[in-house]
């Protein structure tokens, strides 16, 4: 399986947060998920990051 690790950065303040692997068959394109963000102290939308 092609799985790709990728980083998930907050949009807002751009900390990257989380790392995780992403199926590349499903997610071609960049993925966005709602996480919390320490930094914010909120939850905002983490974008894939390089
Ligand atoms: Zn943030």
């Amino acid at each position: 399986m092609p799985r790709e690790h990728i980083i998930l950065a907050c949009t807002q303040c751009e900390e990257r947060n989380y790392t995780m692997t992403k199926n590349k068959r499903l997610h071609s394109e960049r993925v966005e998920y709602k996480k919390y963000c320490p930094r914010c102290r909120k939850h905002t939308a983490h974008k894939e990051t390089k």
